[in-house]
């Protein structure tokens, strides 16, 4: 089987420095936030051309951390994407705001400037944009858009390590960004993480204090805070890992790239192709299929595992009953979550996999 994800295809080497790191870890007899976060913030920042980063527990964490740094909470609505995993939903509603959800577009499966046009109310802070699958596009049009209306940008980057647009790189375009390094993200952990990234030194400031407690000095809280502090192991393994990130993601371009050539059936389509190279960093590698399932299954028997980003929109989630949205509805997020399946795009994928991936998906004749 080509399995989706790359663990235990990566070099020995790296194994190797991440068993060093966690045992200067567990040496230094130092546990949570310490040196290695420190470090690691640093170089964080640095990769992703910014002054400073704030490390935290997770994503979703990173999401709400954010939103409270610049003051958005209880009353104010944020304008998302329903294609998303369901932690950015939940960042904007553990922050105490409202989720509004406008429709994607079909072409890229990234929000659409004009259905967030149509959710705009006087109550409207800011626009989280998600840069889906590792793509970041229309980056000018989202400035202008939250610049004209009085908005906030802020980026989830949860999927775009090291993506760059033409407009700045991933988490630095907008005021904030959240970043999450869950085992299965670009740049992984051994467990949770996460980073607020943003120019805005108030944001950073504040992000700092909000992860730890809300806490100022030592038992002093300026802040209703949060336990969102980021451990010394998973920081001083994520150094280990961030030397091979801008390695691994040149292989997923150049993986992707093969996709986009091969993939030839008429059953199948494939999402625009990057605004440029250095602008989608493919965390996944997305294909359309009105016969989705069937195609999911006809791979399986053919040898490769596929996962769906994502089966049920955000708005269709139970726990999601009665979410404000774009009055037209959503409905093409709707045919996308039936029709997407991710193909199998991680670096340790041989050449000859990726071209399997192709045949098994070029063979395939729907019922
Ligand atoms: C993974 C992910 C998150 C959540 O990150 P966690 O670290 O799992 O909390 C948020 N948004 C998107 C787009 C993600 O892919």
């Amino acid at each position: 089987m080509i399995p989706f994800n790359g663990f235990g295809r990566e070099p020995t080497s790296l194994a190797e420095a991440e068993v060093a790191a966690a045992r200067r870890v567990i040496d230094s007899r130092w546990y949570v936030l310490g040196p290695e976060v420190a470090a690691f913030e640093e170089e964080w920042a640095r990769a992703c051309g910014a002054h400073s980063s704030v490390g935290v527990a997770n994503g979703l964490d990173g999401i709400e951390i954010c939103l409270r740094s610049l003051g958005i909470g209880p009353g104010d609505e944020v304008i998302t994407t329903p294609m998303t995993a369901f932690a950015t939903i939940l960042g904007i509603m553990r922050a105490g705001a409202t989720p509004v959800l406008a429709d994607i577009d079909e072409a890229t499966a990234l929000l659409s400037p004009e259905s967030v046009r149509r959710c705009i109310t006087p109550r409207t802070r800011a626009v989280l944009l998600v840069h889906l699958y590792g793509q970041m596009r229309q980056m000018r049009v989202w400035n202008q858009l939250c610049n004209e209306l009085g908005l906030q940008l802020i980026e989830d980057c949860a999927q775009a390590h090291l993506a760059r647009s033409a407009e700045g790189p991933a988490g630095l375009v907008g005021t904030a960004s959240s970043w999450s390094f869950y085992p299965t993200k670009n740049l992984g952990a051994v467990g949770d993480a996460g980073a607020v990234v943003s120019r805005d030194s108030a944001v950073i400031d504040k992000a700092r204090l909000l992860r730890n407690y809300g806490q100022s000095t030592r038992y002093e809280h300026v802040e209703i805070g949060l336990n969102s502090r980021l451990d010394e192991l998973q920081a001083a393994i994520l150094r280990a890992r961030l030397p091979l990130l801008a390695e691994f993601t040149k292989r997923r371009r150049v993986i992707a790239e093969h996709y986009y050539r091969g993939i030839s059936n008429p059953r199948v389509s494939l999402l625009a192709e990057p605004e440029t190279p250095e602008a989608h960093v493919h965390h996944l590698f997305v294909i359309n299929c009105p016969e989705r399932d069937v195609l999911a299954a006809y791979l399986r028997d053919a040898g490769v595992e596929t996962l769906i980003h994502y089966p049920i929109a955000a708005h269709q989630q139970p726990a999601l009953v009665n979410a404000l949205m774009d009055p037209h509805g959503l409905p093409v997020a709707e045919a996308h979550a039936s029709t997407c399946l991710s193909l199998p795009c991680h670096p340790g994928l041989t050449d000859s996999e990726v071209e399997q991936v192709i045949a098994a998906v070029n063979n395939f004749d729907a019922p």
